[in-house]
């Protein structure tokens, strides 16, 4: 069954729209001009974001671009993570996925349902974004949009301020409440009159564009749609280990997370379970996660692994691992890994 996402109830289309409006902001610059082009005019706006694991925010730190640009334009701030929900958007997108495992439509489908939902909460009647006409291949083509503010129930509700002038009117535009002279026509890729927007009203630390969505990496995508393939109850450990150390997939139900440095080591006892952290007692080396059950022959492989990752390197010597509990194991050591063997299974 797809994932498609349910947009909540449909929108009131009798009822006039106020002056309140959500504003989704991302921490690129675009979706906070959109912010600044509006507010100008009045509208009381409330900023969302959605932290997420594929574009993690740390929540406490308050020079995050989110932060800072909300503090700029003098907007309210609220956050609403994307949880482990949005697996099943990633896993089954109902218009399928960009270059890499990014299912944009869907995503921004999601979005907006979600928006909706907290612009009711709120008692806002309409939607401000930073996309612009024709920026993205995926979801900022002209149809793409349609279809998103349709499938998410927001039809007329999504005023883009950027691109507004060579968009369909929208109701906000309608209605009044904004005035659509004011609003720009920005088409394609181009950031020239964004940036020079930028430098005449003083915003500054903005993230880079289309920066920050891991998703759109081919290196995690890869990994990404490896675990979905071979774990269905995946948690919040499995996602973090994707950015952390080389994977090897050993074989379906069995893969290895080997650390490349001591700060590695560290995040790894942090996140992973402590039964699954493997790291060699007698010399150093990289701490090993082993997620599944090794049979005893793979076993002598995590120890070949544990050797080629490590300044010893010694054939046929066993050696001695303590797991992250503190059981210590022997495990023989016939062979190093050789190279052409992990790089048919490095993820
Ligand atoms: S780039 Fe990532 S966050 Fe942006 S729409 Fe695509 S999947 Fe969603």
């Amino acid at each position: 069954m797809s994932s498609q996402p349910m947009s909540s109830s449909p929108c009131p289309e009798a009822v006039p729209l106020n002056r309140r409006a959500v504003a989704l902001i991302s921490g690129g610059l675009d979706s906070a001009l959109a912010i600044y082009l509006v507010k100008r005019q009045g509208i009381d706006i409330t900023a969302l974001h959605f932290p997420s694991f594929f574009a993690p925010l740390d929540l406490e730190d308050e020079g995050a671009p989110v932060r800072v640009l909300a503090r700029q334009l003098d907007v309210p701030l609220v956050l609403i993570p994307k949880g482990m929900e949005f697996l099943e958007v990633i896993r089954n997108p109902r218009y399928g996925h960009g270059k890499n495992i990014n299912p944009c439509i869907d995503c921004r489908i999601d979005s907006f349902v979600r928006a909706k939902a907290f612009m009711e909460e709120i008692g806002a009647s309409f939607l401000v974004t930073g996309e612009v006409s024709g920026q993205r291949p995926m979801s900022q083509r002209r149809d793409a949009m349609r279809l998103i503010d349709k499938r998410s129930g927001c039809e007329g509700l999504v005023l883009r301020p950027l691109s507004a002038k060579v968009l369909p009117l929208t109701r906000p535009e309608t209605e009044g409440i904004v005035d659509r002279d004011r609003l720009l026509d920005i088409a394609g890729r181009g950031r020239k009159v964004q940036l020079k927007l930028a430098q005449e009203i003083g915003l500054t630390g903005f993230s880079a564009p289309a920066g920050g969505c891991l998703l759109t990496d081919p290196g995690f995508a890869r990994r990404l749609r490896d675990l979905l393939t071979d774990k269905q109850d995946v948690n919040t450990a499995d996602l973090e280990l994707l950015s952390i150390g080389r994977h090897i997939r050993v074989r379906p139900g069995l893969k290895l997370v080997v650390s490349r440095t001591e700060i590695e080591n560290g995040r790894i006892e942090e996140i992973a379970p402590a039964e699954t952290v493997f790291f060699p007692m007698d010399f150093p080396g990289p701490t090993v996660v082993v997620l599944g059950v090794p049979t005893a022959e793979e076993e002598t492989l995590v120890a070949g692994i544990v050797r080629r990752y490590s300044k010893e390197s010694r054939r046929g010597e066993a050696i001695r691992i303590r797991d992250g509990q503190g059981s210590t194991r022997v495990l023989s050591v016939n062979n190093v890994a050789q190279d052409d063997w992990i790089a048919a299974h490095i993820l």
